[in-house]
C-alpha cells in the first residue's frame, strides 16, 4: 500500500515539473504573456481589496462604554465585529461629558454594551438624542449584586438624582466578569450568527485566562495577614473585591459610588480618620481616574502610607501596567499585597 501511494506521488510530481518547464517556454518565447499575467495580477490585487472593503463594511458595529468593558468585548468580537469605546483609558466613566464623537458612534452602531446600575449616567440623553436604533444591553444584569447602604448623607443631600441603588463596579471580581464575558458571547451571537462559533471560540479562551486569573489573586491574597485586608480608597469602588477576596473596606475619602464632586463633611472626614487609626489600617489607596486630593489629606492626616495609584474604573494608556483588563487586575494585586503585606 505505502509503495503504491509513493509511486503515484512521484508520477504526479513528475507530471508537475513538465507543466512548470513547458510554461516557462510559453513565458519565455511571448513578452505579451508576461504582461498578461501583469495585468491579471493587478486586478487580482484590485478584487482583493474590493473583497476586504466589502467584509469591513459588513462587520457589525458593536459600542462599548467605557475601556474596561471594551476590552473584554474586543477579546469576544476578535477580528469579526467592530468595536468602538466611548469613555477611553485612564477616563472617568461616572463624570464623562459626551462629545459630537460619542453621538456618532451611537448613531453608527448595531449594539451597545453598557454596564448599567447607573454608572453611565449620561448614557440615557446621548442615546436619545443621538436617535440610535440601536440595541441597548447591560452586561451586569442578573449578576449578584451589592445594594446600596445609606450610610452617607453627603451624597443623598447633594447628588440624590444620581444616585443608584446598586454599586456599579462589578469588574473587580473575576467571577463575575466570567459571566459577562459569558453575556456578551451570546449577546454578540444573537445579533451576529455568521460569527457564532468565532465569538464562542474566543469567549472560552478567554473566560480560561479569567479562571488562572482568579486563582491567582486568590494565592497571592494570602501574602497578606487576614487581619491587614484592610481597605481605603479614593471613592467607594473595591467593593466587590473585598466581597470576593476576603476584604474589609474601612472607608473611602469619597464614601459615594460615584465620583461627582461634592464636598464630604468635616466631620465625615474626622470620623473616618479616627476609623483608619482605631482599625490599624496601614495604607490608603489612590486611583488612577480620579481627583486624590482628599485621600492624600487623609493619609497625612492619619499618618499611613499614601500607596500608589491602582485602577479602580479605567484601564491605563497602551503602554502602561494596567493596559488590559488582566494586567490591569495583575498591577492592582501586586500593588494592594506590596503594601499591605
Ligand atoms: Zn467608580
Amino acid at each position: 500500500m505505502v509503495y503504491k501511494s509513493q509511486s503515484h506521488k512521484d508520477t504526479k510530481s513528475q507530471d508537475h515539473k513538465v507543466t512548470r518547464s513547458q510554461g516557462y517556454k510559453v513565458v519565455k518565447s511571448q513578452g505579451r504573456c508576461l504582461r498578461f499575467i501583469g495585468l491579471v495580477f493587478v486586478l487580482f490585487c484590485f478584487m482583493t481589496t474590493k473583497i476586504t472593503s466589502a467584509d469591513e463594511s459588513q462587520k457589525i458595529k458593536v459600542v462599548a462604554t467605557f475601556s474596561i468593558l471594551g476590552d473584554w468585548v474586543q477579546n469576544v468580537a476578535g477580528v469579526d465585529a467592530d468595536v468602538q469605546i466611548l469613555v477611553g483609558a485612564n477616563s472617568d466613566v461616572h463624570t464623562f461629558e459626551p462629545t459630537p464623537r460619542e453621538m456618532k458612534i451611537l448613531q453608527q452602531a448595531d449594539i451597545i454594551l453598557e454596564n448599567g446600575a447607573k454608572l453611565e449616567s449620561w448614557l440615557d440623553d446621548l442615546y436619545q438624542s443621538s436617535q440610535s436604533k440601536a440595541e441597548r444591553i447591560e452586561v451586569i444584569q442578573g449578576l449578584n449584586l451589592i445594594a446600596v447602604d445609606h450610610r452617607d448623607e453627603d451624597v443623598h443631600k447633594k447628588e440624590s438624582h444620581h444616585h443608584s441603588d446598586q454599586d456599579p463596579h462589578v469588574w473587580h471580581d473575576v467571577a463575575l466578569v466570567i459571566k459577562i464575558i459569558e453575556r456578551i458571547d451570546s449577546e454578540l451571537s444573537d445579533k451576529d450568527p455568521i460569527h457564532a462559533s468565532t465569538y464562542h471560540a474566543n469567549a472560552q479562551q478567554y473566560i480560561q485566562e479569567l479562571k488562572d486569573l482568579d486563582v491567582w489573586i486568590t494565592d497571592q491574597v494570602k501574602k497578606i495577614p487576614p487581619a491587614r485586608r484592610k481597605l481605603v480608597t479614593s471613592h467607594d469602588s473595591f467593593g466587590y473585591f473585598a466581597r470576593r477576596y476576603g476584604f474589609i473596606i474601612i472607608g473611602a475619602a469619597v464614601n459615594s459610588f460615584t465620583t461627582e464632586a461634592f464636598d464630604p463633611s468635616a466631620a465625615r472626614i474626622a470620623q473616618l480618620i479616627s476609623k483608619v487609626r482605631s482599625e490599624n489600617v496601614s495604607a490608603v489607596f489612590t486611583e488612577n481616574m480620579f481627583n486624590n486630593q482628599l485621600i492624600k489629606a487623609l493619609a497625612d492626616e492619619a499618618q499611613v502610607t499614601l500607596a500608589p495609584p491602582l485602577y479602580s474604573g479605567a484601564l491605563g494608556e497602551t503602554q502602561s501596567e494596567g493596559s488590559t483588563y488582566i494586567e490591569m487586575m495583575k498591577y492592582n494585586i501586586k500593588q494592594i499585597t506590596e503594601v499591605l503585606k
